[in-house]
């Protein structure tokens, strides 16, 4: 078994997920059936699908034609002929043990035993679904997120007999549909993102229900000053307040009374018109940011942090993968693990002991690994470890972006894709201390980029700022400053979004090239504020005063093609051209002179705020200097024997 034996794949299920997984399937090139038990089911599936797609072609998200993606899809309600010659065959039939045995029953019977049996169960261990069959070493755990085409995340999770041959299979082939995988090494009940996303609504309802919070006060506070992207009062209304009631019930949780009343009225949540906020005669979640009150956001954290604790303690998942799992699958501005070594392992803890003690409940029972951790004075980022180590590695641990020097060329991610690459803090403090702790002499040039396919930054994330005010949010200039003095030139690859702080880092880059469906804005205007990153400044400088005038003061959005035209980027490309495009940029930067390239970067970027005379002094000082330099004699030496030049930066 291997990922390269994978070819045909077969969904089982044609709702909600199971047309989503296998139009993502189809995407990524594979030939995938689509079974369902009724051809309307799975004629309505196909029918969704192909709308997904051509929403997508229309935007330019794929990169053939809708036909093309769906010429590799069948449909079909025979289960033989679905999974007859299939690799690996996804379930995502009802959430029903009984149905699900019978499903991987007849697998058994149909597949062959190198055939990978997946399911995407949200809640039923996998080793009760593998029970039915008599090979369970290769049925696993592939829990998409709805919608999957949206979602980035997989969770590939082991049932208690899974090998990890089938694991591998399973987390590469999740790598080769462009998602990402997290391991959930153990059968643990809601793996790993729904064991933190537990609490933050269970904690929230014990406090309603005890009458120490407000459902608005607890959304306000959560949303506006610790930067979810929902209350738990307003996500459960959006999941549906019974999904919530009956995970307890099966796990034999105790169900607060706000939860047990909202069920038993039919009160489920926007499903039913009503739930903790009325859809049908009120304004839904309407709760403000001036609600937030005194709300004890940590009461809340503690416990998600704690069962945080229980994943890594007990080897279910690293403290990456969690965060990684939070972030993708909930849009938590930040990882949980990441969260909890900025608090302070230490004041988590005692949290959770004197809680305990108030109230005697065991929901507050510290785990020990948290205990540990205090213990060994892993107390967090001050301490220099916690979840994370933060003293070892000679640049990072990033947690925002993503790096790779290779031959010279230092590639780096914006990684919050759930954020749309927003600045936060966090990411602004790794961009400069990556920038300025790197040792230049290893590379030759630097390209930025945004992760996901929706944006490159599309500017600061306010919300990850929580209670900051606006002129903390704007200290964004030290990141920006470092990128624009970075010895070695820097090439912003931009696909999607460049808004705001994102386009100002962007301009900090010596160059630009986009894909040209990429916009281009400084919004900044319409919050009444002004850009804050140099924004003002380097726009009148690459564009002139009246191009930037007209971005800054009327706050709207350019596209590629006008920001080429503009100057404002080098080039606009076809998506399908960006990489070898901005391949060539790279490659004449990473072979060309680093002496002579950093000299004239320098001489560029400060002769701009020198007079013509001063900056001709200095243009006149870098080339004497580079005279000198064994660059000048190997680039006229190769020019006279008409071969290509070996810079050594020397
Ligand atoms: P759904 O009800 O929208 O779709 C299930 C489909 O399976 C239906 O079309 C049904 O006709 C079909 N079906 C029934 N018996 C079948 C059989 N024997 N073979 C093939 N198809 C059969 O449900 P859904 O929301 O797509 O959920 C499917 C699975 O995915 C469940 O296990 C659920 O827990 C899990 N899941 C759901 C979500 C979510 O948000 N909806 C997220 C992650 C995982």
């Amino acid at each position: 078994m291997s990922l390269d034996s994978i070819d045909r794949v077969a969904v089982l299920g044609a709702g909600n997920m199971g047309h989503g997984i296998t139009e993502v399937t189809a995407m990524a090139g594979y030939d995938v059936t689509m079974r369902d038990i009724k051809d309307e089911f799975v004629e309505d599936g196909y029918e969704s699908i192909k709308w997904s797609l051509q929403k997508l072609e229309e935007k330019e998200l794929i990169d053939e034609s809708a036909d093309e993606v769906l010429s590799r899809i069948d449909i079909t309600t025979d289960l033989e002929e679905a999974v007859g010659d299939a690799d690996l065959v996804i379930e995502a039939a009802p959430e029903d043990l009984d149905l699900k045995h019978d499903i991987f029953t007849s697998l058994e019977e149909f597949t062959s035993e190198d055939t990978l049996l997946a399911t995407n169960t949200s809640s039923l261990p996998i080793s009760d679904v593998a029970e039915a069959v008599d090979t369970p070493e290769r049925v696993l755990g592939l829990h998409f997120f709805n919608p999957p085409v949206k979602m980035d995340l997989v969770e590939v999770i082991y049932g208690q007999d899974t090998s990890d041959e089938a694991a591998e299979v399973g987390y590469e082939w999740v790598k080769s549909i462009d998602k990402t995988p997290i391991y959930v090494r153990k059968d643990v009940r809601g793996f790993v993102v729904n064991t933190i996303v537990g609490p933050f609504g269970d904690e929230a309802s014990w406090m309603v229900s005890n009458g120490e919070a407000t459902i608005r006060e607890v959304d306000a506070t959560m949303v506006h000053e610790r930067g979810y992207p929902m209350g738990p009062f307003e996500l459960a209304d959006l999941s549906g307040i019974d999904i919530g009631y009956h995970v307890r019930k099966e796990a034999g949780q105790p169900v607060p009374p706000i939860i047990e009343e909202k069920v038993e009225n039919n009160e489920l949540g926007q499903k039913t018109g009503k739930g903790f906020y009325d859809y049908e005669d009120g304004d839904g979640a309407d709760y403000q940011p001036e609600d937030t009150g005194d709300f004890d956001w940590l009461r809340v954290e503690a416990r998600m942090i704690n069962a945080a604790a229980s994943l890594v303690g007990d080897g279910v998942a690293k403290p990456e993968e969690v965060d990684t799992g939070v972030q993708l699958g909930l849009g938590f501005p930040e990882g949980i693990c990441r969260r909890a070594d900025k608090i302070g392992i230490d004041e988590v803890l005692e949290k959770l002991e004197t809680l305990s003690e108030e109230t005697g409940s065991d929901r507050f029972d510290p785990h020990p690994y948290l205990e540990q951790l205090v213990e060994e004075g892993k107390t967090g980022e001050d301490a220099g470890a916690g979840f994370y180590d933060y003293g070892d590695d000679e640049l990072g641990p990033y947690h925002d972006l993503n790096y790779e020097l290779e031959d010279g060329v230092l590639q780096v991610e914006l990684d919050r894709p759930s954020r749309m690459n927003a600045l936060s803090n966090d990411l602004l403090g790794e961009i400069d201390d990556l920038f300025s702790s790197v040792d230049t002499d290893e590379v030759r040039c630097a390209t930025i980029e945004g992760a996901g396919d929706r944006a490159f930054c599309a500017g600061a994330d306010v919300s990850g700022f929580s209670d900051a005010g606006p002129t903390d949010l704007m200290d964004v200039t030290p990141a920006f400053e470092t990128v624009n003095d970075f010895e070695r030139p820097v090439i912003a690859k931009i696909d999607g979004f460049c808004l705001g702080g994102g386009l100002e880092l962007a301009l900090a880059c010596d160059l630009r090239v986009a894909t040209d469906r990429s916009s281009f804005g400084a919004p900044e205007i319409n919050l009444g504020l002004i850009p804050g990153g140099g924004g003002t400044q380097r726009l009148t400088r690459i564009l002139g005063e009246t191009r930037a005038k007209e971005l800054v003061l009327r706050g709207n959005h350019i596209d590629a093609d006008r920001a080429e035209e503009w100057g404002l980027i080098n080039r606009s490309v076809e998506r399908d051209e960006f990489d070898d495009t901005v391949g060539e940029f790279v490659s004449d930067l990473a072979g060309g002179p680093p002496i002579g390239l950093k000299i004239a970067k320098k001489v560029m970027n400060e002769g701009e705020d020198a007079s013509m005379e001063a900056a001709l002094a200095m243009e006149s000082q870098g080339f004497g200097l580079l005279t000198s330099t064994e660059d000048v004699l190997e680039g006229t030496a190769a020019f006279a024997e008409d071969r290509e030049p070996e810079f050594e930066g020397k």
